[in-house]
């Protein structure tokens, strides 16, 4: 039993329907539940929801307070390695983009560790392409040199079997995002071209295997753009939440809300969200799951990112360098690495000010997190 089961019960258009015929007097009930059930979730996600967001913001802050206090975590992504062996269209690492490619070895994944050390941060997001040769026992080599320095650990990588998982989770893995891009099997079907990605029910069953091996976070995620029905993909996400925390309650959950970056094969941003809607839908799953952790990163801008943080986010990532050996090494020719181009290119100081100007505290280390807790 996996979440594929599920997903073949619920209807694409059956949803975008529900959402689509949303009353205003549907959404009022929502707001006013204390537990919004998954067509309240429906509800807050429709066009006629945009009318009340001032109250789904206020609600959402209230609920993102109680739940995770005043902290914002922070943490940066290391990039392994920009390898890849499927073509997605929408990204810079596709196999059929002519750039150099880079998969670091121990001594320059050291460098990198020394180099983001530096800058004060202890939890880290790995990331690499979907090669065949950046698996399980290149993470395990880079585990041991990395874990040693950071109290946590995530992967952002390409799907792996329960039993990799188990294996990276003794060797210090914390947790594994993996992004189901689009919901929509067609949609699906018309970005990822070639290569093990094609095989969506493949991917959509991964955070499965994440929750057997008994990995202690797992992540979700879609790509917002690739479809243009952003709310059917978040509520079938949101699906695919409560399916996951009902058959793994002892794990925790992440979703994310990259919107699409132009990169150097695509340099337009298809973006069918503005900057309300997504606000709206932030709002929105906090209403929905207190408990879920928000993420936001530096694909957006520094004054969206600053205006978003008190309403719902609970981490975010600074300082990204989206290009294997960008902290470190590489100063000339990470451009022509990078998967795609970030927003907020702020100093770590800038961003820690503007979190602490939202009258937050910004976390880079857990120590911190219990120095803040206990003053
Ligand atoms: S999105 Fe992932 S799998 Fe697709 S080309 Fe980029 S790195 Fe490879």
């Amino acid at each position: 039993m996996t979440y594929l089961n599920e997903f073949n019960k619920i209807s694409w258009d059956d949803i975008k329907l529900d959402i689509n015929a949303t009353t205003r007097q549907q959404v009022l009930i929502a707001l006013n539940k204390k537990k919004p059930d998954f067509n309240d979730f429906l509800a807050l996600l429709s066009p006629v929801a945009s009318d009340f967001l001032a109250i789904m913001v206020n609600k959402s802050l209230e609920i993102t307070r109680k739940r995770f206090g005043s902290v914002m975590q922070m943490f940066i992504p290391l990039y392994l390695s920009n390898k890849c062996s499927n073509i997605c269209t929408y990204c810079g690492y596709s196999l059929n983009n002519k750039v150099p490619r880079k998969s670091l070895n121990i001594e320059e994944i050291k460098q990198e560790v020394d180099a983001i050390k530096k800058m004060g941060f202890d939890h880290i997001l790995l990331v690499t392409g979907e090669a065949g040769n950046i698996g399980t026992d290149y993470f395990a080599k880079a585990l041991e040199v990395i874990k040693p320095h950071f109290s946590h650990i995530s992967l952002e990588s390409q799907p792996l079997a329960e039993a990799e998982y188990a294996r990276l989770k003794q060797l210090g893995l914390d947790a594994v995002f993996v992004y189901q891009e689009s919901y929509n099997q067609h949609c699906y079907k018309s970005y990822h071209l070639y290569g093990k990605k094609t095989n969506f029910n493949y991917r959509l069953e991964t955070p499965d295997r994440i929750g057997k091996s008994g990995v202690d976070k797992i992540g979700l995620g879609f790509l917002i753009g690739l479809s243009d029905q952003w709310r059917t993909e978040a509520a079938i996400m949101a699906n695919h939440l409560d399916y996951l925390e009902k058959s793994y309650w002892k794990c925790r959950y992440s979703i994310s809300l990259p919107r699409l970056r132009p990169t150097k094969a695509n340099q337009t941003s298809n973006s069918y969200i503005t900057n309300k809607q997504l606000l709206q839908l932030i709002c929105a799953y906090r209403i929905y799951n207190n408990t879920v952790e928000i993420s936001l990163s530096t694909r957006e801008s520094p004054e969206l990112r600053d205006f978003l943080l008190p309403l719902g986010v609970t981490s975010i990532s600074a300082c990204s360098k989206t290009s294997p050996g960008g902290y470190a090494q590489n100063k000339n020719d990470k451009a022509n690495l990078e998967q795609f181009t970030i927003s907020d290119d702020r100093s770590i100081n800038d961003i820690m000010q503007s979190i602490k100007k939202a009258g937050l505290d910004p976390v880079k280390k857990d120590w911190d997190y219990f120095y803040t807790a206990s003053n």
